[in-house]
């Protein structure tokens, strides 16, 4: 399909210094939980990226030097020449596709606490490290410590125009090393890198006159700038020392990278709390006040807010991380006419979690991502069909929506039947949930498609039975079935069912979806610590009802700090009102009164309530597997209840592999370069 032609202005080239991107596209640097451990995985996707039509990709970052170490975190190193060969091998598969590769070069400062080098952590002023632990303090650089620090950018600036990279970065986001100079929070120094502005911003300064002097002839420097803290003042913010910043070195870079935020949560804020294009008063202010091309993220998703940050000069660019992860492919679909083949970023972090977590990046969306070299999936590419052969996928939530789309793909005859009115499943209830709109698109991309596809046939409400699985007569059944929260109390902390007297009104999420809500005040029982209970809070606050919020953990919605979100999910939900009892277990509830205890002391604490409303463990929906006579293969949450994300993950995988042969389906591993041991060494002399 031809190019909608409203859409040419997003496939410009971009001079950007000495290099030109061939379009606006740009993927800024973002984690990817692989760095220098998993070198294969990380060059795999980002070729995927490039060929997807990314102009400009971008590593994640990238330490200059061993005192930079965040260990267990996953990094990429620059810190001699052997880090060189796998820094190149991600370049190549960049240019391959004609796209520019990028290198994020970065040094944590306090927030490096070097468990893996055991270097002692550094920033501009003295103070714990941000991941505190055995009481290890940062220690204050002197003069020293930062001529070496400009040379380690230097040394790590040739090796990466070496490796063939064509931006190359000065990173002073996130509260790394060059923004803890800038900011009078973290820089106290009386030395001429401290107190004023210029003195503040020295270093910055200099480190990018640095990196343009070594490597500016052949590489664009581009300078990633947290243009506001978001702490107030005296913190860095866009209307004040972040302005400055622009005013005072706008032209000395090639280019802008313009972030938010003290933390990585600001800047990839999710959709709960931030709509796409939410930086744009950010980026606006800079392209003001610099000739060189501005970039920032937003949760792009629609070309035609792309064109409009463009045409309304906020930016050169379109930055996106997220959007590249749940898309890869979204500038070739814009390219190709298929913008409503987008597969649009949900917002809701799991990507993040993945990298705070320490493991391989993964995406609620796009099941593919991080499997293109270990089991080599493509986006959009599917191995065609071994048989003719008709499958019969029951449930139409997202992992049933997902298995049907790829078996449809690969060309087997598809039957969804769905017992609902509508596809969606959990998705249906989970996005009517205070900002949790977008995840919808889940559903929506999918039913989107298999409409487009024709020959997969959907029925709704067909809730069937296991006599009619049989008489279907399909090559193969496939049940997504979905899951449904557990009534007993067992969740994550309490593994025994607790005691509740038949007439308490114990409510668990299916209930509240199901029904209007019940009269009377709320205690939420949470030991399932996603976004699950918070988000209920939030709707019954909303609704003017009274909320206690208990649970075990020490937090609301405690694993969600793995998603960037906890604490918004916390401070939105004090706003509202809520009441909260930390570290308590439930242990027994009454006709209006429940007992719980402190997970430390076991101090009994009771509350009463009109509705205890439980949100613990989950049953996965199996009763009709377990009726049938004939085989069929369990999918998504009716085998094993989980996120969304691993349910559209089972879903494709299931068509990924089926009529394969198992041997031919064992993942990739990474494995470490081995070499000869001196036995001499380790024996006593
Ligand atoms: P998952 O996350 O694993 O996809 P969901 O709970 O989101 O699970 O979706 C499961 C879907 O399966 C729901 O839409 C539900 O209506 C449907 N379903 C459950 N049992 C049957 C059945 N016997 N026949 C048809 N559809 C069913
Ligand atoms: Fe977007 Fe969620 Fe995928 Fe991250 S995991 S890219 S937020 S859909």
């Amino acid at each position: 399909m031809p190019r909608n032609p409203h859409y040419d202005i997003l496939f410009e080239p971009v001079q950007i210094g000495p290099v030109t991107a061939p379009n606006r596209f740009y993927q800024t640097p973002h984690a990817t939980g692989m760095g220098n451990m998993r070198p294969n995985s990380s060059a795999a996707l980002r070729a995927t990226k490039a060929a997807g039509g990314w102009g400009v990709v971008c590593t994640e970052y990238c330490s200059i030097h061993p005192s930079a170490d965040e260990t267990p975190y996953a990094y990429l190193s620059l810190w001699d020449d052997e880090d060189l060969e796998q820094l190149a091998l991600t370049c190549d598969a960049i240019h391959r596709q004609g796209s520019l590769a990028g290198v994020e070069l970065w040094h944590g400062g306090s927030h490096s606490n070097n468990r893996g080098t055991r270097l002692p952590p550094l920033a501009p002023t003295g103070c714990s490290t941000i991941f505190t632990g055995a009481g290890q303090q940062v220690r204050e650089m002197d003069t020293s410590d930062i001529a070496a620090l400009r040379r380690w950018q230097r040394d790590a600036a040739l090796r990466a125009q070496q490796a063939g990279f064509d931006i190359i970065y000065v990173y002073a986001g996130h509260d790394y090393l060059p923004f803890q100079f800038l900011s009078p929070l973290t820089n106290r120094r009386t030395d001429e890198y401290g107190g004023s502005f210029e003195n503040r911003a020295r270093l910055l300064r200099e480190m990018i006159e640095d990196t343009r002097e070594v490597v500016g002839d052949r590489c664009a420097v581009a300078v990633r700038l947290a243009i506001d803290e978001l702490h107030g003042a005296p913190g860095i913010s866009a209307d004040g020392d972040g302005r400055r910043v622009i005013e005072y070195l706008g032209e000395l870079p090639d280019l802008w990278d313009i972030a938010l935020g003290g933390s990585l949560g600001n800047d990839s804020c999710s959709a709960r709390f931030a709509a796409e294009g939410y930086q744009e008063p950010y980026a606006g202010v800079v392209k003001q006040l610099t000739s060189k091309p501005v970039v920032s993220v937003g949760r792009f998703t629609s070309p035609d807010t792309m064109v409009g940050q463009v045409r309304r000069g906020v930016q050169d660019f379109i930055g996106a991380a997220r959007p590249s992860i749940a898309d890869p492919f979204l500038p070739w679909k814009i390219d190709h006419g298929h913008e409503d083949q987008i597969r649009e970023c949900i917002g809701c972090n799991i990507c993040r979690s993945a990298n705070n977590e320490g493991a391989p990046l993964r995406c609620t969306q796009n099941p593919t991502m991080g499997e293109e070299w270990r089991r080599g999936w493509h986006p959009e590419k599917i191995a065609p069909a071994r048989r003719d052969a008709s499958i019969l996928v029951v449930g139409g939530g997202p992992a049933g929506l997902e298995a049907s789309l790829a078996l449809g793909r690969r060309g087997y005859r598809v039957t969804l039947a769905e017992a609902g009115d509508e596809l969606g499943g959990r998705l249906l209830l989970e996005s009517t949930l205070p900002g949790l709109a977008n995840w919808i698109r889940v559903r929506d991309y999918r039913s989107h498609l298999l409409a487009q596809m024709g020959r997969i046939d959907v029925y709704l409400q067909s809730p069937l039975a296991a006599a009619d699985l049989v008489e279907f007569d399909a090559d193969a059944i496939v049940l997504a079935t979905g899951s449904r929260w557990r009534r007993d109390g067992v969740g994550t902390h309490g593994r025994q069912p607790v005691p509740v007297e038949s007439s308490a009104r114990v409510l668990t999420p299916n209930d509240l979806f199901a029904d209007e809500l019940p009269p009377g005040d709320f205690v939420i029982y949470d030991d399932d610590h996603y976004f699950m209970a918070g988000a209920l809070a939030e709707m019954l606050l909303q609704a003017g009802r009274r909320v206690t919020y208990l649970t075990p953990a020490s937090s609301v919605s405690s694993w969600t700090a793995m998603t960037d979100e906890q604490d918004f999910i916390q401070r939105r939900l004090l706003q509202l009102g809520l009441a909260t009892g930390f570290n308590r277990r439930l242990e027994r509830v009454e006709r209006e009164r429940l007992f719980s205890c402190c997970t430390y002391s076991g101090e009994v604490f009771d509350y009463d309530f009109d509705n205890l409303l439980l949100v613990t463990g989950r049953l996965p929906n199996d009763e009709l597997f377990r009726q049938l006579s004939i085989d069929a293969t369990r999918i998504g949450d009716c085998f094993v209840p989980s996120s969304i994300a691993d349910a559209v993950y089972a879903g494709h995988r299931l068509a990924r592999e089926f009529d394969e042969d198992p041997a031919t389906l064992v993942a990739k591993r990474e494995r470490a370069r081995l070499q000869q041991l001196d036995l001499d060494e380790v024996a006593m002399p």
